[in-house]
C-alpha cells in the first residue's frame, strides 16, 4: 500500500487551496536549492484566521504573505499565529505577522525559549565548545573555519521574535473557530515540536514531525553533545501512532497533504532502524563520526551539508551507545572513536 495524495497540485505563491472545511493550504518559497518551499496553513477562526507556521524571513515571504492576505484570506484579521517549532522556515515571520496584526504567538515553551537562545547567537563568535565538538567528530581545519564563518546565521532568517508568547502544552485542546484541535508534542527533530490534531475534521497538521517524501533532520548539536534525539524521535513516532488515528489527512510542512499516517510512521521508524544497523556494522574497527557517513547517506557529503550530516551521524552513534551497541573513546587529540563494545 502506498501513501495517497488527494491534492497533488500545490497552491501558487499568494494562492490557497481549501484542503478541509475552513482549512487553507498556502505555500511560502524558501531560498534553498534542495528544499524550495514550506507549507503553511490558515484555519478559519472567529471573525478571522489562525495561521499555522509562517515561512522564513525573506523579502519573497513578505510578498507571498501580502498577496495571500489581500487575496484568498480576504483581508480578514489574523487572530493568532501558531508555530509548530522554532526552525526559521516555520517561525521566521511570526514576529512580522504578530506585530502587523496585533496578535500573539502560540507555541510550546521549549520551542520559544530555544529560539530566543539561538537568535541570541547572531553576532557572537563561534564558541570553543562548538569547535571542540566538531574537531572531536573528525572535522579538518577547513571545515572548522567554515563553521566559524557561518556561526550565528540562524538569527538572520528570523524576523525579531515576539517578546512574549502563549504557551501550548501537550494534550491541550485549542478551539479554532468551531473546531477542536489537540496539541500533540513530538521530540527529536526539535525540542518540543507541536502537531495539531482535529479528530472531527480528521486532519493532522504534522509540521516536520511526519513528512511524506523526505526524512526530517535528527541531529546532535554542540550545546548538548551527549543528547540522544534519535531515541526521542523514535519514541515520538511510536506515540503518535497510538494517539492519532490512521484516517487523518496529514498536512505536512514539506511536500503534499497525504493519507497513510501509520504506514508512513512505520516506514520512518524502519528506515532509522536500518541505518542504525548499518552504522553498527561499520564499528568492527574504530570509526569517527565522519567515517560512517556512507552508512547513512547515499550521496557524498559536501561542506554545506557537513554540519547536518555530522549531527545526524552522532545522533545514530549516541542512540547505539544508549542501547549498549557502541562505545566511544577520545584519542590524545580529543577526537572521538566509536566501536563495538
Ligand atoms: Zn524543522
Amino acid at each position: 500500500m502506498a501513501l495517497s495524495y488527494p491534492f497533488p497540485t500545490p497552491p501558487a505563491a499568494g494562492e490557497a487551496h481549501e484542503v478541509a472545511p475552513g482549512v487553507l493550504w498556502l505555500r511560502m518559497s524558501l531560498p534553498m536549492a534542495g528544499l524550495n518551499h514550506i507549507n503553511v496553513w490558515a484555519v478559519a477562526d472567529a471573525a478571522g484566521w489562525t495561521l499555522i507556521d509562517t515561512g522564513m524571513q525573506t523579502a519573497d515571504t513578505a510578498a507571498n504573505w501580502q498577496s495571500a492576505l489581500a487575496g484568498p484570506l480576504q483581508r480578514r484579521p489574523v487572530k493568532r499565529v501558531i508555530c509548530t517549532h522554532m526552525h526559521p522556515d516555520h517561525i521566521g515571520m511570526s514576529g512580522w505577522l504578530t506585530r502587523q496584526h496585533d496578535c500573539r504567538l502560540w507555541t510550546t515553551r521549549l520551542e520559544y525559549i530555544t529560539c530566543r537562545m539561538l537568535v541570541a547567537d547572531t553576532g557572537r563568535e563561534a564558541p570553543a565548545d562548538g569547535v571542540r565538538f566538531y574537531r572531536a567528530a573528525g572535522w579538518d581545519e577547513a571545515a572548522i573555519e567554515h563553521y566559524k564563518a557561518r556561526f550565528g546565521g540562524f538569527g538572520k532568517a528570523v524576523h525579531a521574535l515576539p517578546d512574549s508568547y502563549r504557551r501550548v502544552v501537550d494534550g491541550e485542546e485549542l478551539a479554532i473557530g468551531a473546531g477542536a484541535w489537540r496539541a500533540v508534542v513530538g521530540r527529536g527533530h526539535s525540542p518540543e515540536h507541536l502537531c495539531l490534531y482535529a479528530p472531527d475534521l480528521k486532519v493532522m497538521i504534522s509540521g516536520d514531525q511526519v513528512l511524506p517524501r523526505i526524512t526530517s533532520n535528527v541531529s546532535v548539536f554542540p550545546t548538548e553533545p551527549d543528547a540522544d534525539p534519535l531515541t526521542e524521535w523514535l519514541e515520538s513516532l511510536a506515540a503518535i501512532k497510538g494517539r492519532i488515528s490512521d484516517d487523518v489527512l496529514v498536512l505536512p510542512s514539506h511536500n503534499e497533504p497525504f493519507h497513510g499516517l501509520h504506514e508512513r510512521l512505520d516506514a520512518l521508524i524502519e528506515g532509522h532502524e536500518r541505518r542504525l544497523e548499518a552504522v553498527a556494522g561499520e564499528l568492527a574497527a574504530p570509526k569517527r563520526a565522519v567515517d560512517v557517513f556512507s552508512a547513512l547517506f547515499r550521496r557524498p557529503v559536501g561542506v554545506e551539508m557537513l554540519g547536518m550530516a555530522t549531527g545526524e551521524s552522532i545522533a545514530h552513534l549516541n542512540c547505539l551507545i544508549g542501547r549498549g551497541a557502541a562505545q566511544r573513546e577520545p584519542d590524545a587529540a580529543g577526537v572521538l572513536w566509536y566501536r563495538r563494545p
